[in-house]
């Protein structure tokens, strides 16, 4: 299950309807879910599958996968039945793609009817295909396939333009009483996505996922959708999120996952508050924080280790966390909740840190403090 939300979130949530992806509620304070998609071909169920396991692995909670072509049409019944996560299908233009996603069980289909409407106006057929089979839909408005007539009226993909666009493919639906939606307004610039997802919260209740589109390879990635989702998030906007990276999708659901606990918006599992290392440093502070951190990956429990590398601070952050060392003269001193539990050479540090945060681990597991 998911973690419990811990007691102190950043920000009241925004109040938005609920929709149900499959097991995974979205909206009317529901947990901040993290979704990825994949890259591999759909038809490649077996690849597909392979890669959703992993994701699974890794955290992820809903997956999206594209449907360009018949053949992954035909693949989505397998992967939506075998996805241990809810499986959303992405797909543009083409109406029967929308059919067959809704029918293989997929657990919502990203569409924008603005597209349907263009080629072939099946708005209301699609509207009750979804609502007979209880399927949401997920509007995904994107800067760089802006509609025309909006680039005409605003000139670019301002915030206005992106939320008129929204609120105009939201009315498509509507004009069918179909409104078990939620939306996304993607752009590239963090600070145009920012106040477009404002502005849409705003202006309708609907649960809205975040996304900062074509961000970039992993480390600009990041750092845009974290400063993106930390403004929104922070603000109570945002009911699921999807971090996109030019790296492997496991990776966006860690920063996804990172971003959520920053902001408690989750609750942290290991946490290493290691300092920088600067010119008082005693010993080799990446070293051990890398170690560390390596050795404790994996571990559930919303542990606090602190790495210290002298005793100026090291002492007072050691102290605050559950477990920690503060390092001087080639020596490290272990604490276990504030208290000093031995001093270990510097050789021992790491081996001595995970052994005690196993032990801790362990009491915890049995006090039920994991997730
Ligand atoms: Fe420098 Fe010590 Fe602070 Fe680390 S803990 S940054 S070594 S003063």
């Amino acid at each position: 299950g998911l973690p419990e939300v811990p007691v102190r979130p950043v920000a009241e949530r925004r109040e938005s309807r609920r929709i149900q992806v499959g097991s995974v509620a979205v909206g009317g304070g529901a947990p901040v879910s993290v979704q990825s998609m994949t890259t591999t071909r759909t038809s490649d169920i077996g690849a597909t599958l392979q890669q959703i396991a992993e994701l699974t692995a890794s955290g992820c909670q809903i997956v999206r996968v594209a449907c360009p072509t018949q053949d992954d049409a035909d693949a989505l019944a397998t992967i939506a039945r075998k996805s241990q996560i809810p499986v959303i299908a992405d797909i543009h233009f083409q109406p029967k793609y929308v059919f067959a996603a809704i029918e293989a069980g997929c657990a919502a289909v990203r569409v924008n009817p603005g597209n349907i409407k263009q080629f072939d106006d099946k708005v209301k057929e699609i509207a009750r295909a979804a609502k007979d089979h209880g399927t949401p839909i997920r509007i995904g408005v994107n800067a760089g396939s802006l509609d025309r007539r909006l680039f005409q009226k605003y000139g670019r993909a301002t915030p206005e333009a992106l939320v008129e666009s929204a609120l105009w493919e939201a009315s498509l639906f509507e004009e069918h009483d179909f409104r078990d939606l939620k939306i996304s307004v993607k752009h590239n610039d963090p600070v145009v996505m920012i106040e477009a997802y404002r502005q849409l919260a705003a202006r309708c209740d609907y649960p809205l996922h975040l996304g900062v589109t074509e961000a970039g390879p992993a480390f600009q990635g990041t750092i845009k959708s974290a400063v993106a989702f930390g403004a929104l998030l922070s603000e109570g906007i945002g009911d699921t999120i999807r971090v996109s990276l030019s790296a492997p999708p496991a990776e966006e659901v860690k920063v996804g996952i990172q971003i959520l606990e920053s902001l408690n918006l989750r609750a942290r599992r290991l946490e290493i508050v290691s300092c920088p290392s600067c010119g008082r440093a005693q010993v080799d502070v990446y070293r051990l924080a890398d170690e560390v951190t390596a050795g404790l990956e994996g571990m559930e429990v919303p542990l606090r280790v602190a790495v210290m590398g002298c005793v100026v601070n090291g002492p007072g952050e050691a102290r605050e966390a559950d477990l920690g060392v503060a390092s001087g003269n080639g020596k490290g001193q272990i604490f276990v909740k504030g208290e000093v539990i031995k001093t270990v050479p510097e050789s021992k540090i790491v081996e001595t840190l995970i052994e005690e945060a196993m032990k801790i681990a362990e009491q915890m597991e049995q006090d039920g403090v994991a997730s």
